[in-house]
């Protein structure tokens, strides 16, 4: 058996996974209706394991038991229900190496980085056991005499959660663990790419939750965006969607939530940039910016694609990087040395190909990379060297995200210059600035600067902390998930008025007398 071969065995006995999965689970598991996938791993393009996906009758019994467990699930106090929680956390941490070794196998995910998406699950899991107690509501000043002015929050019902491959775990885990917290019941639709995963994970927390004596809280339907997907967005049953994909999925998802009058929480595609100022320490710039363009083979939606650099340390700031990148180690994502490992699928590394060729033909020059990668021994494997491209913002391609390690280097002047790079594109999620200048960085981080979500100083555009509000502005969607208090998108807010006067004043001094 070959490294890969051995691992693959390992993974799959330790979480109990078979040669056939169900993808399906609604209060039990179940054998769905749907047709066969084959999941392949992008390590070497081997067969994993195959999985029954669902048919339409097979949502419609899943969404009615989801319905079910909401109802239970939702009179039980919030503190109460943290201790559960706490319970999905504590079962993280026990299987933490397992379920990261099944990332790094079907997603292709270095192991350092596989085990990070599991801990990312854990410490929102323990936030969202914080939070169970945390569930504030307000008083507020009424104008009128012997009145009360209160906000109070209730669940909303069943969540839809639909994910992309990249994260194929930890963006489920954001909002599910404050969902469940919220006292909401959560629909998973995770990307066909990624569904092991999904599966590996709800084996192991949707047996925790039948231990600790909670309601089966958690679903899942695996199946195709087209049909699942679109069944979860015109779904009325589920007043909230939570979508993380692309932008233009995205664009139709919204479109038929909103139809339907349903909230949605949108996390979409980014093109996320750093400004390297004159002023920067630039060993840590070096540092933040290979990590946020090789990280995960430049597949995060935090990925830095553009670099916008001053022009007086230019040549050293782009030589430097280029050695890290013409060094950085592409290869099987097991092996720990390693530090990009494959692209997703074919596809993607079709993609990647096509978009440095078009780069090239609106005048982008490649100083590295950019073609296919031999690793050794797996031939069937999506690998690719990462490109660093010399370009301009007018290149139309430069506007786009391409989910790979491509980086585009631009060249600025004067400050403002590179905000109006920084801020050109249609996306906004992540962005950085690498200075020691307490006026250039408060400049960016201010209305006048970065017009993203999130907003970094000497650290990767990549690599967001639990802790905050996660999202991003502009065709990014706009949604907001994970820490702060982002937990009010998963409630309803109730506007109380209580009048416990003898009379009836009327706001606004309108009188009414009968
Ligand atoms: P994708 O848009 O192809 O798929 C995302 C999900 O949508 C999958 O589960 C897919 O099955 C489903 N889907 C597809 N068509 C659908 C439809 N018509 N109706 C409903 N669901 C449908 O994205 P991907 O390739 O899996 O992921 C990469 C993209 O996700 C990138 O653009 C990346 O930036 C973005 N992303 C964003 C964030 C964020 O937080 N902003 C996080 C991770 C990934």
């Amino acid at each position: 058996m070959t490294l890969t071969e051995n691992f693959r065995q390992e993974t799959l006995d330790r979480l109990g996974i078979n040669s056939t999965e169900q993808g399906a689970y609604g209060g039990k598991w179940f054998n769905p209706h749907g047709p066969i996938y084959t999941a392949h791993s992008p390590i070497d393009g081997e067969a994993i394991s195959k999985i029954r996906l669902c048919s339409r009758e097979d949502y419609e019994k899943i969404v009615s038991a989801t319905r079910k467990a909401f109802e239970e699930w939702q009179e039980i106090p919030a503190p109460k229900r943290g201790t559960v929680i706490k319970a999905l956390g504590d079962k993280l941490v026990k299987s933490k190496e397992d379920l990261g070794r099944l990332v790094t196998l079907e997603i292709g995910k270095t192991i350092n980085e596989g085990n990070g998406e599991i801990q990312e699950m854990i410490d929102i899991a323990y936030f969202a056991m914080g939070l169970s107690r945390q569930l504030y509501g307000l008083t507020i000043a009424s104008e009128r005499p012997n009145h009360k002015l209160l906000e109070q929050w209730s669940p909303v019902g069943i969540v839809g959660v639909i994910t992309a491959f990249n994260f194929p775990s930890a963006v489920w885990s954001w909002n599910s663990m404050i969902a469940a917290a919220c006292g909401d019941a959560v629909l998973w639709k995770p990307s066909t790419k990624a569904a092991l995963v999904a599966i590996g994970v709800m084996k192991l927390l949707t047996e925790t939750l039948e231990t600790s004596g909670a309601p089966p809280i958690f679903s899942l339907v695996c199946g195709s965006g087209n049909e699942m997907g679109s069944l979860i967005s015109q779904d009325k049953r589920i007043p909230l969607v939570s979508f993380t994909g692309s932008t233009s999925t995205g664009r139709v998802i919204s479109k038929s939530v909103a139809e339907r009058f349903g909230k949605s929480i949108l996390e979409l595609g980014g093109n996320n940039a750093a400004i390297v100022t004159d002023k920067c320490d630039m060993e840590v710039a070096l540092k933040g910016v290979a990590f946020g363009s090789l990280a995960t083979a430049g597949q995060r939606c935090t990925s830095t694609r553009r670099v916008i650099v001053h022009d007086s340390i230019y040549s050293e700031f782009v030589s430097r990087l280029k050695v890290i990148f013409e060094k950085a180690r592409i290869g099987n994502p097991i092996d720990p040395e390693t530090l990009v490992g494959p692209l997703i699928d074919a596809e993607a590394v079709e993609k990647f190909l096509k978009a440095i060729e078009t780069a090239r033909s609106q005048g982008g020059k490649v100083l590295c990379g950019g073609v296919r990668a031999n690793v050794n021994g797996e031939k069937g494997g999506n690998y690719v060297v990462p490109c660093l491209m010399e370009a301009t913002p007018d290149m139309a391609i430069t506007n786009q995200e391409t989910f790979g390690p491509l980086l585009y280097v631009f060249r600025y002047k004067t400050l403002e210059e590179a905000i109006r790079i920084h801020n050109s594109v249609p996306q906004g999620l992540s962005s950085s600035i690498f200075t020691t200048d307490l006026r250039e960085e408060e400049l960016f981080i201010s209305h006048k600067g970065s017009d993203c979500g999130i907003v970094n100083v000497n650290t990767s555009t990549a690599g967001a902390e639990i802790g905050g509000a996660f999202g991003g502005e502009k065709e990014t969607g706009g949604g907001r998930e994970s820490g702060s208090d982002a937990w009010k998108n998963y409630m309803r807010r109730h506007t109380v008025t209580i009048n416990y006067g003898k009379d009836l004043p009327l706001a606004q001094g309108v009188r009414f007398d009968v």
